[in-house]
């Protein structure tokens, strides 16, 4: 979502005439764009925060803005830490900025940014097609931030997934806090994540499309049927589970029980066995047992997901859990019980990767320099191999290597020998 709101913002400030700087060290402007879902991407805003005040307390002369879920209503106390900064954003709040740096007589109506959609330089582009969440997860600053859930109007997804494909972009990802949620807050429109599959399976130049993040509840039958009958939308899905333990899921408010998530990945590995299915999960939340913990290791061995993202909890000031929860687990437990999940997943994502050794994959090429080629299949496994000027392409891979997080081939009915 950042990175799409950054370009965003750039494809804005050059349509003024600015330029983007490899660094910032000469930079006129510097926009630091900040996540605060967890407290170590605040920490390495502030980190950076600290180094350009200081810069700019040593004489040198830029204006400096802050953008992102760092910024809420009330920026006070950040106002007060850090006042070289000259302007505070929240999420897709890009007026102030470009109003920092461009004469409020040249901005002509304000209406500029529907059609001002950014270029990304390579072949894969996000696109967001729904903002905020309207869940209410008692760990999460998310909703507090980026507000409710607003969708955009098809028309302009549309519009932009087509900028983006003139533009040589292959593959695009939708976007969301909660995907699937999109439409669902459109009043005089009836559309939903299946509807746009398939307006997008029509648009040439694109030849993929994929989607996060899911949140269980909004998963429909009819969005997992769409994603199963439009050939351009990739069989892989990222739905948060966050903990095995239904007591956890309770506190956490997540809004699901084990049973009804259970259903959907079931349902997904019934209409696509072949779907790469990932999940986050959630250490050391306030109050986990020991047996709430086995209860998400039991979840993972039972359901062997591809990939994990795990996070061991900290509070974030603002959330009811902040507020209302001790958070009574141990640094150290944390991190132990983090490292057995990791451990048991490289253990699942072994197993699972080495039965890909002979097989071949369809993977666009999305980096290719001195020959060597990385790129992902469908089911979103990252690929080396080696390739001559074929970024862009979807060439298959014959896979002959595997680690737990990612795999090597050649490149089908080409000559070279894979050396095992
Ligand atoms: S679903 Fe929960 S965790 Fe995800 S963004 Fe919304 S409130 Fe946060």
């Amino acid at each position: 979502m950042n990175e799409a709101d950054s370009l965003k913002l750039s494809a804005g400030l050059s349509k003024f005439g600015l330029q983007q700087v490899a660094t910032d060290e000469n930079a006129d402007l510097v926009v630091i764009n900040t996540c605060a879902v967890r407290q170590h991407a605040e920490e390495r805003a502030f980190g950076q925060l600290g180094n350009l005040t200081k810069r700019k307390k040593d004489g040198h002369n830029f204006k400096l803005a802050v953008m992102g879920c760092m910024v809420s209503n009330n920026n006070k106390d950040l106002q007060k830490r850090f006042p070289m900064v000259d302007v505070w954003a929240k999420p897709q709040e890009f007026d102030p900025i470009i109003e920092l740096m461009i004469e409020e007589s040249d901005i002509s109506s304000g209406e500029f940014w529907p059609e001002t959609f950014g270029t990304p330089k390579g072949i894969t582009a996000f696109v967001p097609i729904i903002h905020g969440c309207n869940k209410i997860c008692t760990y999460c600053i998310v909703p507090l931030r980026r507000g409710r859930e607003i969708s955009r109007e098809p028309l302009e997804i549309l519009h932009e997934v087509k900028h983006l494909a003139k533009a040589g972009v292959k593959e695009v990802t939708l976007v969301g806090q909660t995907v699937e949620a999109y439409g669902k807050d459109l009043d005089t429109i009836q559309t939903d994540l299946a509807d746009i599959f398939e307006e997008i399976e029509t648009i040439d130049g694109i030849n993929r499309v994929r989607f996060l993040t899911s949140y269980p509840v909004d998963m429909t039958k009819k969005i997992i049927d769409a994603v199963s009958n439009c050939k351009k939308v990739c069989e892989h899905f990222l739905i948060p589970v966050q903990s095995g333990s239904e007591s956890m899921l309770k506190k956490m408010r997540r809004g699901y029980s084990i049973l009804e998530f259970k259903k959907r990945v079931n349902y997904i590995r019934e209409v696509m066995p072949t779907a790469a299915i990932s999940t986050d999960i959630i250490v050391g939340f306030p109050g986990e047992t020991t047996k709430e913990f086995e209860d998400t290791i039991a979840l993972i061995e039972e359901y062997k997901f591809d990939k994990i993202h795990i996070a061991a909890y900290s509070p974030r000031p603002g959330t009811y859990a902040y507020r209302k929860l001790e958070d009574d687990i141990p640094l150290e437990i944390k991190k132990e019980r983090l490292q057995i999940l990791e451990a048991i997943q490289k253990k699942i994502s072994i197993e699972k990767n080495t039965k890909l050794i002979d097989s071949t994959f369809k993977v666009l090429v999305e980096k290719e320099e001195s020959g060597k080629c990385t790129g992902r299949t469908s089911s979103n496994q990252l690929v080396h191999f080696n390739g001559e000027n074929i970024l862009g392409d979807i060439v298959d891979v014959h896979i002959h290597e595997v680690s737990p997080w990612s795999l090597k081939g050649i490149i089908a009915n080409s000559n070279e020998i894979a050396i095992i």
